[in-house]
């Protein structure tokens, strides 16, 4: 229908094979407090604990680590102010491929200096008065570079799809799985796994509620776009899903629901609290529904996806203190 070439568990599966020995085989955490308050079993897969912070690395790594020997000397482009800049920056260096950032230039320093650390060129444009798209596909073509995108590419999917696989690899099956969800990346990718390795797991994406594109496509049957919203879970501030993203979280994911700032504080300082460990914001959307959903879960074991702990030690300090 969609003429696209969709990826599957194989895809998942090779991947996994790809970055074996350059990502970390992230923890699974268990609390008894959490369990406690949620009135279930729930299994926390902490890809906070992924290099460079976040599960952004395994679809870069597999992305990049494909490319063929001319597509690896003239390097690799990508728009990011994000993780996926610093994951496409790491992956780079660790292939030995020339690396394009771009950022808009009011991007926070500390992320450029991280994406420039790792060895990348990071690119400065205008976001107010460029389009950066535009700008992208014109540097790549002027340079040979290739473009990666954030989320909708079929290697970025299979790779994000490796850190639920790992989580039923260690813990069996489960009854259902949250997932944090801006452009459906990392959703898609984990759906695919769960429809292999868990079959009766239900798969639920989370989204801020001030962004809900994804719920209303998933409702809708057809990619909505928005404006960029206004939320603390800057990982999350998609317009719209992709393409290959919207067709497979259509056919394998169960519902898409939605969480405030309010809910993602409230998880932030239990994360530090009980679990002792950092999340960004944006990684806390998973564990908020889950709660916000606990009467239908009482008893179940459910997985959470934390996606990342990326962010600016004053700025957490700030956000947990409110
Ligand atoms: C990118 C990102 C997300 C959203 O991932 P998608 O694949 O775009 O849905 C969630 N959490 C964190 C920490 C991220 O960096």
């Amino acid at each position: 229908m969609t003429g696209l070439t969709l990826p599957t568990y194989r895809d998942v599966e090779a991947a996994a094979k790809r970055i074996a020995g350059f990502a970390h085989k992230t923890p699974v955490l268990t609390s008894t407090t959490a369990n406690k308050e949620f009135g279930g079993e729930l299994f926390f897969k902490c890809e906070n604990f992924q290099r460079m912070g976040a599960f952004k690395f395994r679809g870069a790594f597999n992305a990049l680590a494909q490319f063929t020997p001319e597509q690896k000397k003239a390097g690799v482009i990508a728009f990011s102010s994000g993780n996926h800049a610093q994951g496409i920056a790491l992956a780079a260096q660790l292939l030995n491929i020339p690396a394009t950032i771009l950022m808009p230039n009011d991007a926070p320093a500390v992320k450029v200096a991280a994406t420039q650390g790792y060895g990348a060129n990071v690119v400065h444009f205008d976001r107010y008065t460029q389009d950066r798209e535009a700008l992208c596909k014109q540097l790549a073509e002027q340079q040979g570079l290739t473009i990666i995108p954030p989320y909708d590419h079929p290697h970025i999917i299979a790779g994000q799809g490796t850190s639920a696989m790992e989580l039923f690899q260690e813990v069996g099956e489960l009854e259902a799985l949250f997932v944090c969800l801006g452009g459906g990346g990392l959703l898609s990718g984990c759906a695919l796994a769960a429809r292999q390795l868990s079959p009766n797991c239900q798969v639920y994406g989370v989204e801020p509620l001030a962004g809900n594109d994804a719920q209303q496509s998933f409702r809708q049957g057809k990619i909505v776009h928005i404006d960029t919203p206004k939320t603390i879970a800057d990982g999350a501030q998609t317009q719209h899903l992709g393409q290959y993203t919207f067709e497979i979280i259509k056919n394998n994911v169960d519902d898409i629901f939605t969480v405030t700032d309010e809910q993602l504080i409230d998880r932030m300082k239990f994360y530090a609290e009980r679990l002792k460990v950092v999340v960004e914001p944006t990684g806390c959307l998973s564990y908020a529904a889950a709660l916000a959903q606990k009467d239908q879960f009482q008893g179940k074991r459910v997985g959470i996806i934390v996606s990342g702990g990326n962010v600016d030690i004053n700025r957490f300090a700030e956000l947990v203190s409110q």
